[in-house]
């Protein structure tokens, strides 16, 4: 069975409804869920003449789902239970695919009776018995599916939470692999992005996504057209591998879209996931531990960055698993692949791979040609580090320039460099200068992170700064004669290295690249 993807419609009069029904439909939306509480002034006859003629507009593709949603559980608005009884009475009577109660509603005798009466004489309609809870987890979510089961086998159960954190969308995983009938269960927000992305792979009966971006209850949430565009739920399916990005915010990443783009090119079976981890070491450990104890979920690999790049090499120290040594050297990785027999981790840091290859592609060099070469960097951060370490490793003459003079010292004392505050800035000499800083990022643009005066045509000039891609220091280097790598072409060398990593394969770099300026043009 291939996992619906549902898409709200919750205008607040008829013609609203209506034309969120034809975006949806022209969007892919399997089925459509009329959120009949939004309707000002809803009765059960308004209600018969609204899904008439949304019913009108549906092709054979796509079915509806009628909800007239109880305040107590996300309702928009008070409405009396025998009035939204009476609604879904009418839906079933109009032809509709599915109605959603209330499992609490439904427990109750006298609304069971009506309910079961009006399915009856439309077997073609099923119920869904929905329960929620938008402050945290359920207490015992198993114990709450197998007693909504048991109360009505025939119906689909709807579990739906809001997490506290990622690690507690693990229960509603589970429900979705142990469950033998139709099920769907999904955590709301940001951290719950696993189990709606991953439901057409665990087998969920419906997953949702918004019309349109407006209509999004979450930032950053998937609208329908993204999510079957980027995570292809038609083609998912258990045997499906899983990687993703672990980060803390998530929701900007470009990684999915450029790690989905190249997986689907090869037509490879894996999907690539934003998982928002928030915390520390402790809650990463939690978070991979709960992965690799379900090898059904068929996790392989992950990008890594912000706050987890030296967490994550300490949890791979922790399980015993392999550190590339100049990751090591470097104190963070940036990439983790779990073996597919064994789950143990393997880690590595690609930002440095990303940053040589980025400099000797541009540049038309191999590494080996920039032994000797003198270089300035401007930065003592995360990203310096690492283009310290691939420099350093290749033999390059390197100085380290810092606001902070005591982080200079201490990367240059790791990598054996020269180091200096930005007052020696304008005495720099140099045949390649890397800006390592965020400065001349949007919104900054017009900031320099070196004086003008220093930028000379025999100077090579290396920018991390991706956003914006041409950064002023790029365009005054180039204006002087100057050869120039963008940021873009490290982020997509690093990303490169990551693809090799986690499929084997090469990925194309033209697509990614594409692909990242397509999101930043829409940014
Ligand atoms: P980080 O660890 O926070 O380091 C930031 C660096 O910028 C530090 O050296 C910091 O100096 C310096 N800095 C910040 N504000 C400054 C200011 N106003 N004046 C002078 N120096 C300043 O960040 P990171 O992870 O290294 O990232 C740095 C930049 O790299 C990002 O902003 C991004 O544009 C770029 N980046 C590029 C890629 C890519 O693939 N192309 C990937 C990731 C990041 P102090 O030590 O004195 O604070």
């Amino acid at each position: 069975m291939t996992t619906k993807v549902a898409v709200p419609i919750n205008a607040s009069d008829v013609q609203g409804v209506l034309g969120q029904v034809d975006l949806a439909l022209r969007a892919g939306a399997d089925v459509l869920e009329w959120r009949s509480d939004y309707l000002e002034g809803v009765t059960a006859e308004l209600a018969a003449q609204v899904i008439g003629q949304i019913l009108a507009r549906l092709d054979a593709n796509a079915e509806l789902l009628v909800t007239c949603r109880d305040a107590l559980e996300g309702g928009a608005m008070s409405l009396d239970l025998t009035v939204r009884v009476a609604v879904l009475i009418e839906a079933v009577a109009c032809g509709v695919q599915y109605i959603d109660l209330e499992y609490v509603n439904y427990s109750k005798p006298h609304v069971r009776q009506v309910i079961d009466q009006a399915l009856t004489e439309a077997p073609t309609c099923r119920l869904i018995l929905s329960a929620h809870n938008f402050q945290r987890p359920f207490e015992d979510i198993s114990a709450l599916y197998r007693a909504m089961h048991q109360t009505n086998p025939r119906a689909i159960a709807k579990l739906v939470y809001a997490p506290r954190h990622i690690n507690d969308c693990f229960e509603a995983l589970d429900v979705l692999h142990e469950a033998q009938a139709d099920v769907i269960a999904l955590c709301m927000d940001e951290a719950g992005w696993m189990s709606r992305i991953l439901a057409p792979k665990l087998g969920g009966f419906l997953t949702f996504a918004s019309v349109n971006s407006a209509g999004a209850t979450a930032p950053g949430q998937l609208t329908v057209e993204q999510y079957k565009a980027l995570y292809c739920p038609d083609t998912m399916d258990r045997h499906t591998e899983v990687y993703g990005i672990l980060a803390d915010p998530v929701g900007h990443s470009m990684s999915p879209a450029i790690h989905n783009a190249c997986f689907a090119q090869l037509g490879l079976n894996k999907r690539y996931l934003p998982c928002l981890v928030s915390g520390d070491l402790r809650h990463l450990t939690e978070f991979l531990d709960n992965l690799c104890a379900r090898p059904w979920l068929n996790v392989r690999g992950f990008s890594v960055t912000i706050p987890h790049k030296v967490s994550a090499l300490e949890y791979t120290q922790a399980r015993g698993g392999y550190i590339e040594p100049l990751a090591q050297k470097i104190g963070a990785v940036n990439t983790l692949v779990f073996d597919a027999q064994t789950g143990r981790p393997s880690a590595y840091n690609t930002d440095y791979a990303g940053a040589m290859d980025a400099i000797c592609q541009t540049l038309g060099m191999d590494r080996c040609d920039m032994a000797g070469q003198r270089v300035a960097v401007v930065g003592a951060g995360g990203v310096s580090r690492a283009i310290v370490a691939g420099l350093a490793d290749v033999g390059a003459d390197v100085c380290i320039y810092n606001r902070t003079v005591e982080k200079a010292r201490a990367l240059a004392e790791a990598f054996a460099c020269e180091y200096a505050g930005l007052d020696a800035l304008d005495r720099l000499q140099a045949t390649l200068l890397v800006n390592g800083t965020s400065l001349g990022m949007s919104p900054h643009i017009e900031t320099l992170p070196v004086p003008e005066s220093v930028l000379t045509a025999n100077m090579a000039v290396f920018d991390t700064v991706y956003n914006p891609l041409q950064t002023r220091l790029l365009k005054t280097a180039q204006a002087k004669g100057s050869a120039v790598v963008d940021g873009l072409a490290m982020f997509v060398g690093q990303a490169m290295a990551q693809f090799k990593l986690f499929t084997g394969q090469g990925g194309d770099p033209d697509l990614m690249r594409e692909v990242v300026m397509t999101q930043l043009g829409r940014g």
